[in-house]
């Protein structure tokens, strides 16, 4: 075999390997990776009512991230409960909130950078976002879309856009599972023998325990 025949092996070789490694097929799209980003902040939430995560991002890079949760040093509703005045806990800085603050205490300009949240903003945050001069909100998932919130946002010309993190992480883990378990509880329903059932839920329980 000549230099250029095993040049021409190793090319295909690569090829081979790039394919297999699932290369060609799962690279995520910035939308995606942006709100995935966002997701896992949300796991960082202090706040038992809900768990929201933000990304600031301009020129596709991450400036800056935050999630709803107590001033730094401050107790957690996860560890005292929720302080609810009106319906609202106001114990906590919102996810939008904390990652403009967190411009604002290191100097970085928000100005015509982008949002990524994992719920629709609340009057509050549309405004400071505004008034920060973020340009565009990506959120996933509609939260009490104030009517208002929509009306500033268009009147100051920042795009609105849902948009969610279908295939880079698992956002519907908690569906699944108790899909699955809903499905096995059917199985006992039907007659299944309970060592074939017991089998099956050993490896439900492996799968969600990851
Ligand atoms: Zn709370
Ligand atoms: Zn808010």
């Amino acid at each position: 075999m000549n230099a250029t025949q095993m040049d021409r092996k190793r090319v295909k070789l690569k090829k081979i390997i790039l394919v297999v490694r699932g290369y060609n097929m799962n690279r995520i799209s910035w939308d995606q990776y942006f709100m995935a980003q966002s997701h896992l902040l949300a796991l960082r939430s202090t706040c038992t009512r809900l768990t929201v995560g933000a990304t600031i991002v301009r020129d596709n890079r991450i400036i800056a991230g935050g999630y709803n949760g107590s001033i730094a040093g401050g107790t957690h509703c996860i560890d005292d409960g929720c302080y609810v005045i009106d319906n609202h806990c106001v114990r906590t800085i919102h996810a939008e909130m904390n990652a403009l603050l967190q411009c604002a205490k290191f100097g970085v300009p928000t100005d015509e950078a982008e949002i990524y949240v994992t719920h629709f903003p609340c009057l509050q945050c549309c405004k400071s976002l505004i008034q920060a001069g973020i340009k565009a909100v990506y959120y996933a998932e509609d939260y009490k879309n104030h009517p208002y919130a929509l009306e500033l946002f268009k009147q100051a010309g920042v795009k609105t856009e849902k948009v969610e993190a279908k295939g880079a992480i698992d956002v519907n883990g908690k569906q699944k599972k108790d899909f699955v378990f809903s499905l096995l509880a059917q199985l006992e329903q039907n007659g299944l023998g309970k060592e074939d059932l017991l089998e099956l839920e050993k490896q439900a329980n492996q799968i969600f325990e990851n």
